[in-house]
């Protein structure tokens, strides 16, 4: 059995809650600030870890108290954090989020996130039975670094190219199972997809971006599901039906899990399946980081 090992962000959000939002030079009170664990690197392994799976975290952050609780928190959750560093200067990534009503804004800092470099994942050791997971919060050439290595000792990758940029086909190439949403998959292919694609168009669509015959894509469509596409054939893996409450973390829900069941041995559709299960479970609780199911949860419901 492997582990699970995650390079990526680790953010503090700030949620403040106001009548309206100010305008430019205006000051307003609001109603309440709250604190909540975010950044698609520890969010994705606290998925991981909740469903019991041996998960190690590649990430930096500030020397402040942002740094200090997020590190208590993920500990919590029984994650390896030996290489997670404290950046010398750099602030904890974090995100200014301000709600009014239903809209948001959203300042994101990165912080100590972009200091995360190939040195840090070359501390930890990899071996075959391991999925190795990143996201596009942390430099890409660190990625590329670290699916070199993760490559280099047998274990899969996994990239979730979220927030949507662009990459080179070199990064692309060392990635086993790509796992993405609507919007990133719209951005990459260069098609626009509008809300609600059929299978058809997502299918058409991951064709845009070249596949080889053994990577998988894997494109997350909300309540709808998921589909994977290997070697030009695709599969649709039906949405729960559930009364969602909040979907923020679902794919980063989805993402853990996919990563906790392949690195204990399942073949790809179960993995997917489970994902499926696990994510539509995360969007019937608040929040990201506590809105992550058990093993047991998954089990009872899948
Ligand atoms: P998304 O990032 O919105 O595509 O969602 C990721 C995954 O979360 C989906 O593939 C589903 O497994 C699950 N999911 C998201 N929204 C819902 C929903 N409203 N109902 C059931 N499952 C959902």
């Amino acid at each position: 059995m492997g582990r699970v090992v995650v390079a990526g962000s680790i953010n503090m959000d700030v949620v403040a809650t106001a009548e309206r939002h100010p305008r430019v030079g205006e000051t307003v009170a609001g109603q309440s600030v709250m604190y909540f664990p975010g950044g698609k690197g520890a969010n994705q392994a606290v998925a991981a870890a909740k469903l019991g799976v041996p998960t190690t975290l590649i990430g930096r952050l500030g020397r402040d108290a942002f740094g200090e609780q997020l590190r208590a928190f993920l500990a919590a959750h029984g994650i390896d954090l030996t290489a997670v560093k404290d950046s010398t200067g750099a602030s904890t990534g974090t995100a200014i989020i301000t709600l009014a009503k239903a809209d948001n804004t959203i300042v994101v800092i990165a912080g100590a996130n972009a200091e995360v470099g190939a040195d840090d994942v070359a501390q930890v050791v990899l071996t075959p039975g391991d999925v190795a997971v990143s996201q596009f919060e942390i430099p890409q050439p660190t990625i590329s670094a670290f699916f070199q290595r993760a490559k280099a000792a047998g274990a899969t990758t996994i990239l979730n190219p979220a927030p949507a940029s662009a990459f080179d086909s070199a990064l692309f190439a060392l990635v086993d199972i790509l796992v993405l949403n609507e919007t990133e998959l719209g951005f990459l292919a260069g098609i626009e997809l509008g809300d609600a694609p059929t299978p058809q168009q997502v299918t058409d669509a991951v064709r845009e971006l070249k596949p080889r015959p053994d990577q998988t894509v894997c494109v997350t469509l909300g309540a709808r599901g998921a589909v994977a596409v290997t070697n030009g054939d695709a599969k649709l893996i039906e949405g729960r039906a559930v009364k969602a409450v909040d979907t923020t973390g679902a794919g980063d829900c989805f993402v853990g899990a996919l990563a906790a069941r392949l690195s204990q041995g399942a073949a790809m559709a179960d993995a997917i399946g489970y994902a499926n299960a696990a994510a539509s479970i995360s969007v019937q609780r608040m929040g990201a980081g506590p809105s992550m199911p058990s093993a047991e949860e998954v089990r009872a419901w899948l």
